[in-house]
């Protein structure tokens, strides 16, 4: 079984997957890698359901610290929605990550991720409280995640006013466990009273964790779409695939290259980045590791990184130099040019993308055009366009149809909590 270090330990001092779940960020401030990447059976291609694979790559990954029946139920428990690879062209593709509870990929890794910790601390007998300061969809696929799990309790921050308002009936949806509060500041100001809380001494007792993206516990479990992908192209002819993944701190993109690494296969990467371009410019060797990019605002904002915290893992599992030669390649794109592929998708398939999709297909189009390579383009669908459904009218002019899952949500109360930002506020709510 694997065994987990931290990125930043030159000791390489052994920790199991419980601790890197549970505590998420290394006290090093580093990332937590595996030693070893750990081989699947080649009858991974049989499976007949994502939850199957899902119990497949889970078991090769914390077999030795859970029951397999426990792993299989966190598996077609978390992992029960459709992840259909639909057809566009015969050489085009659309992976749909969207059919999640919160309608974006992040319900992968943040479903199984809530029963991974509950199952850990079950067995210990300990509570955890989640606290996240959330801008998007991140803060919604893990509220709806952990709602109910009784171990675990969520309170979640976002700043009031700053997100759309789908976003918003999202994240104030009222879930057993999850207290939601609209802070009176920024993104920031929910980041640092975040991290202020960490590091409280009369919080200390109070059991909190985080749930943030550079968890294993959220990285491990996206691996299975990508062969639940290769499963289906496979079943219409395609046997080797490229992947194009559209990214912002690289999360998926790693979790692609583990799970395709485990099953035997090498595909093609390609990473598409909005206007935030650290990672191509990388790759391009124009940035160097360390480098400090500031956060640009774009229309698929759920990318808007400009430190793309996987780096770090991928650099430590690769080194700089694979990586350059490696099997990734990279791009960024322009609101300007998202616009106008979104539209050529439209006009073409009528395919709907949201904007971070629509950034996937240009960086499809670009990679064809610039390296020749006919093989079929596998783009991921990371959000369903009516999560962001005000640029994609705007951008295409048509009425976007309705989805319940949206609808639903705007049958509650719209009631939320405010907090002022400080820490003071914060923790009289936690204590009281
Ligand atoms: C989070 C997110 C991304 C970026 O994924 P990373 O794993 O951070 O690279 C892309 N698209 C959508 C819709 C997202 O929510």
């Amino acid at each position: 079984m694997p065994s987990y270090y931290s990125t930043r330990d030159p000791t390489k001092t052994k920790v199991s997957f419980k601790d890197a779940l549970l505590f998420g960020l290394a006290p090093d401030g580093g990332l937590y890698i595996p030693g070893e990447i750990p081989a699947l059976d080649p009858s991974w291609r049989e499976a007949a359901s994502l939850s199957e694979l899902g119990t497949l790559v889970l078991t090769r990954w914390l077999g030795a610290e859970l029951a397999h029946e426990e792993i299989a139920a966190i598996a077609e428990e978390a992992l029960n929605f459709e992840v259909p690879l639909v057809t566009l062209a015969d050489d085009l593709g659309v992976l749909e990550l969207t059919g999640g509870p919160t309608l974006s990929f992040k319900d992968v890794g943040a479903r199984t991720m809530a029963r991974l910790m509950n199952a850990f601390l079950r067995g210990e007998d300990r509570k955890l409280t989640i606290l996240v300061a959330t801008s998007g969809d991140t803060g919604s696929a893990v509220a709806d995640g952990f709602a109910g799990q009784e171990n675990v309790n969520v309170v979640l921050l976002y700043p009031k006013g700053k997100v759309s308002a789908v976003q918003e009936l999202q994240l104030i949806a009222p879930r057993k466990g999850v207290r939601t509060f609209a802070v009176a500041g920024d993104f920031d100001a929910c980041q640092r009273l975040v991290k202020e809380a960490f590091v409280d001494p009369e919080l200390r007792d109070f059991g909190l964790s985080s749930a943030n993206s550079i968890n294993l516990g959220r990285l491990l479990p996206q691996s299975t779409y990508y062969l639940w992908g290769a499963v289906q192209a496979q079943q219409q002819g395609w046997d080797e695939v490229v992947y194009c993944v559209p990214s912002g701190n690289l999360g998926n993109l790693m979790a692609g290259m583990i799970g395709t690494q485990m099953a035997g296969l090498k595909p093609q990467f390609i990473a598409a980045h909005n206007a935030n371009d650290f990672f191509p410019g990388f790759l391009e060797a124009r940035y160097q590791q360390g480098d400090v990019r500031n956060t640009i605002a774009t229309l698929s904002n759920a990318m808007d990184v400009g430190a793309p915290s996987n780096f770090e893992r991928l650099y430590a599992l690769l080194g700089g130099d694979a990586l350059r030669e490696g099997d990734v390649w990279a791009t960024s794109v322009s609101d300007e040019v998202t616009r106008a592929r979104m539209k050529q998708v439209y006009e073409a398939y009528g395919y709907i993308a949201c904007p971070h999709t629509a950034v996937g297909f240009e960086g499809a189009a670009r990679y064809r055009e610039a390296t020749g390579d006919a093989r079929p383009v596998v783009v991921l669908a990371t959000a369903h366009p009516a999560k962001f459904g005000d640029a994609v009218e705007e951008t295409l002019g048509v009425a976007l149809a309705k989805v319940e899952a949206l609808e639903r949500l705007k049958d509650h109360p719209v009631e939320v909590e405010g907090l002022e930002p400080t820490l003071q506020a914060l923790k009289s709510k936690l204590l009281t």
